[in-house]
């Protein structure tokens, strides 16, 4: 007996959602059971996945396509290449890498406005806890800033 495929099934092996699927499916004016779930035979199935096949890689931006960073699980966000985390770490740090070295406050080279920390840029609070570092000639631009 061959074998027969339900929707949910179609589209875990497809790996597509089942709204397209069943989208799909609908368009092509195949018969569907009163009740119960929709079966599909073998050749229907074979269509299905034949079509779908085509189309995965060109999935709907609103499907969650994984983050662009090797070995990541996380999923996109938004119209972002990565995930949220290694967007907020290169929007940081200006790379998607894990600092090397622990703390990346301390590893980071350049403040968030790119001038680079060097000693005589940089000034601690006493409150900092000695790993917070500060930009000089932010510091300076932000108290000479006219005001608006
Ligand atoms: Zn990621
Ligand atoms: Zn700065």
């Amino acid at each position: 007996m061959a074998r027969s495929w339900t929707i949910r099934e179609l589209a875990r092996e497809a790996g597509v959602s089942r709204k397209s699927v069943w989208a799909w499916v609908a368009e092509q004016g195949w018969e569907r059971p009163t009740s119960g779930p929709w079966i599909l035979d073998a050749e229907q199935a074979r269509l299905v996945l034949e079509r779908f096949e085509q189309t995965a890689p060109l999935r709907t931006p609103r499907e969650p396509v994984a983050c662009g960073v090797d070995d990541c699980e996380r999923t996109r966000a938004g119209t972002q290449d990565v995930c949220k985390m290694h967007y907020q770490r290169r929007a940081r740090t200006g790379s998607t890498d894990r600092s090397s070295g622990g703390d990346w406050q301390t590893a980071k080279t350049h403040c968030p406005a790119g001038h680079e920390y060097t000693p005589e840029n940089t000034y601690r609070f006493p409150s900092d806890a000695g790993t917070r570092r500060r930009c000089r000639t932010c510091r300076i631009a932000q108290s000479s800033r006219p005001r608006t």
